[in-house]
């Protein structure tokens, strides 16, 4: 019988097909891609073509000048922005019903190391750290900008996820608006604090870590597991065990322990699955709401092992073929 499941913290809902369920080994993909070299010459993001990308935000690098070799993880304006830092706020209505405003915003690349063909999963945990710590710098920067409403952080990897560059890199996007999507979830976090008095994901690892069959890892600040209604096949979440609303709020010490637990997963996921596409996002509260109660940051994974179809598009429900229970076990028993 397939089962419908809600997500407790968006009140979305997932179809589990577990008629069609397919064993965790199942979705490990068949072969590994061609090796990458480990320099590229015409790769913007290799040391030595730092002049193919818009000079850069931030870097670091042991001297030497700006937008020059040397740098360990370097961040820079995304050449093709979906957003530009320069134009009005102001809404426009210039057909009637049709509204728009100028695409105000701050799209960046973080250039996670400057090797070519080291991903994350095979990274060394300090160079991990240096990304993350990359991240906290550029968003308490930008957070500043009284234009800026919230800032994204996210990354695709592999072709499947998105990506057009096989160099690892994730980004950034400062908006003025919180997306609708976003607003969605911020919304039914902040309901549940209104019902409930207490924040929903807080609940949420309270009782995972009762249950513990979705769990994959904890360690003493960090709980990762798969989630209940999960939308694709081992979708994981790292969430901080205390309260946090805003990821800009994480200490230097908690951004080290999360490097740590995000090296491990997306490791065990590399390892397990055979380096599969996948893209996470770091959710966090929007500027203004950085020390309210109802949110709580996170990180979620979601692998590209399936194809979101019609269906998904047309209702914005999914479809997963695993259960996260089935997938859990399978990442806990790889490390064991
Ligand atoms: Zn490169
Ligand atoms: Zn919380």
């Amino acid at each position: 019988m397939p089962e419908l499941r809600q997500d407790p913290a968006t009140k979305q809902w997932v179809i589990m097909a577990t008629e069609r369920a397919k064993r965790p080994h199942d979705f490990k993909k068949p072969s590994q891609p061609e090796p990458l070299p480990a320099h590229k010459a015409d790769c913007p993001f290799c040391p030595g073509n730092e002049k193919m990308t818009p000079p850069e935000t931030l870097a670091y690098r042991q001297g030497g000048p700006p937008n020059s070799p040397g740098w360990w993880v370097r961040v820079v304006p995304n050449k093709f922005s979906a957003l530009v830092p320069e134009g009005s706020l102001t809404r426009r209505e210039e057909e009637g019903l049709f509204r728009k405003m100028d695409g105000v915003g701050q799209h960046e690349v973080i250039i996670e190391t400057p090797h070519h063909n080291q991903g994350l999963a095979l990274m060394e945990d300090k160079q991990v750290e240096e990304v993350l710590l990359a991240y906290r710098e550029r968003y308490l920067t930008l957070r500043e900008n009284p234009r800026f409403k919230l800032i994204i952080i996210f990354k695709n990897h592999g072709l499947a996820a998105g990506t057009s560059l096989d160099h690892p890199h994730s980004q950034l996007v400062a908006t003025p608006i919180v997306p609708l999507n976003i607003r969605h979830r911020f919304e039914k976090a902040a309901g549940h604090l209104d019902d409930d008095g207490t924040c929903v994901y807080c609940d949420i690892i309270r009782e995972g870590l009762r249950v513990r069959q979705r769990i994959v890892m904890e360690t003493e600040r960090f709980v990762i597991f798969h989630p209940f209604a999960s939308r694709a096949p081992f979708e994981t979440w790292i969430l901080p065990k205390e309260h946090q609303a805003s990821f800009g709020s994480i200490s230097m010490n908690d951004a080290k322990e999360f490097a740590k637990v995000l090296k491990t997963t997306l490791f065990q996921l590399y390892q397990g699955l055979n380096n599969p596409a996948y893209n996470y996002i770091v959710h966090t509260a929007p500027i203004k709401d950085e020390h309210e109660d109802y949110f709580h940051w996170h990180l979620q994974i979601l692998p590209r092992l399936v194809t979101p179809a019609g269906f998904e598009l047309g209702t914005g429900i999914f479809i997963n073929t695993a259960l996260p229970e089935e997938t859990a076990a399978f990442i806990r028993n790889l490390s064991a």
